[in-house]
């Protein structure tokens, strides 16, 4: 049955995180994986998350049972109400359907199966550069895929012109998806004057904003700061879906926690839009896992909780700041050629480095630092044990 099968070349991003695995050099740092790490390059479970796992521990009342396709009702309540604002109308006027799902990916593959099925869009436009999963997702629902550009490479600079002719040419009604904050790849989002003309340009155009909410938070240290820009659109009635994840948030990473929201025009619809979603769910995993919608509920309904998860969420955050920050200055000091303070200015996990491909190899190659060839950097992999060895690294690379 399989033997006609052809093997398909893995993602360079696992590749290289194989690699990277398997390399025994004692120098070795990983610039790859979007997930914090402390400064002792160790994976860190927040101190709110482990608190709420006693709490699900010390309940005798909770059992195993399946939870309903649409996910745990206290989770999908809470979880709104974080994003969009406990007094926000869509939330008053019942006009959104929030799904549980297996966290931003399964809220992506979610969303875009009903777009598919029920709207049909002419295109799905996705930033470029942006995470590869995108392209993947849209290609794997079948449908059109239109790459808008989001990064001028010359300048390190966002490519709000660029954005903006294309999203002002693209086919009405087509879907277009939007991270709201601290971008991956790139690290650089729009001033809220460019959103606004963003906005502008959804309505004219007709089109369906698809929200990536994966790294609120990680832009200015606090999830609801950083919802802003989600809020305004929904506040403003624009309908839009909305994928919500707990992994870079909340560090559930492996949980596989997160959230879909579809915002719709009135109650009537968000209700027939729930039911039209709940058969794309049976038919994938019939219901979604309950362990980690626990852990957020818990946290999302003690204000005590929200309190200790917001100032971990800070305290992660800041420490990235003082990388990107310690990183500049290292490579300053070196007299590294060429100007590196984009990569203060750089929001989130990520800075992409404006170095060559080769260079990027040679990082990875020569000097243990792995390094996507794209120049995508991740900060989370920099510690204060490593960053003079990173910056000596890429000096060595860049110098002529
Ligand atoms: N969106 C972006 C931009 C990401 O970088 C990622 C993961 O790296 C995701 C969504 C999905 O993450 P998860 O499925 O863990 O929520």
């Amino acid at each position: 049955f399989f033997a006609h099968m052809k093997a398909i070349t893995p993602q360079p991003v696992e590749d290289l995180f194989f690699r990277w695995f398997q390399d025994p050099s004692p120098y070795k740092v990983n610039l790859i994986i979007g997930a914090y790490r402390t400064d002792e390059e160790k994976p860190y479970v927040f101190e709110a998350v482990k608190e709420s796992e006693r709490r699900i521990l010390s309940n005798s009342n909770l059992n195993k049972e399946y939870i309903q396709s649409s996910g745990l009702d206290i989770f999908n309540k809470s979880s709104c109400a974080i994003l969009l604002g406990k007094t926000c109308p869509a939330i008053i006027e019942k006009r959104v359907a929030t799904f549980q799902t297996l966290s931003g990916s399964g809220s992506l593959r979610i969303g875009l199966e009903f777009l598919k099925t029920h709207i049909n869009p002419p295109a799905v436009y996705v930033s470029d550069p942006s995470w590869n999963n995108y392209s993947l997702l849209v290609n794997q629902v079948g449908l059109p895929l239109i790459k808008y550009p989001y990064w001028n490479k010359l300048r390190g600079e966002l490519d709000f012109d660029g954005i903006i002719n294309c999203l002002q040419s693209a086919l009405e009604g087509s879907v277009v998806i939007l991270q709201v904050c601290a971008q991956n790849p790139t690290g650089v989002d729009p001033t809220l004057m460019q959103w606004d003309r963003i906005e502008q340009i959804v309505k004219e155009k007709k089109l369906i904003p698809f929200f990536d909410t994966a790294y609120l938070g990680w832009s200015s240290g606090d999830y609801e700061d950083d919802a802003y820009i989600v809020r305004k659109f929904v506040n403003n009635d624009i309908q839009c879906l909305i994928s919500q994840s707990f992994s870079k948030c909340m560090g559930l990473y492996g949980e596989r926690v997160g959230a879909l929201h579809v915002v719709c025009s009135n109650q009537e619809t968000a209700e027939i839009v729930h039911t039209n979603i709940l058969p794309i769910v049976y038919t994938m995993y019939l219901s979604p896992p309950l362990h980690g919608a626990r852990i957020v509920a818990n946290i999302l309904s003690d204000d005590e909780l929200i309190k200790q998860w917001k100032n971990e969420l800070k305290f992660v955050i800041q420490r990235l700041k003082d990388m990107r920050i310690r990183l500049v200055e290292e490579l300053t000091a070196l007299n590294t050629p060429g100007d590196w303070s984009y990569i203060v200015n750089g929001i989130g996990m990520f800075s992409n480095l404006q170095i060559t491909p080769e260079q990027c190899s040679s990082l990875s190659d020569k000097y243990h630092c792995y390094v996507l060839n794209t120049g995508r950097i991740s900060i989370c992999g920099i510690n204060t044990k490593n960053i003079k060895y990173v910056a000596k690294s890429i000096k060595a690379v860049v110098e002529p």
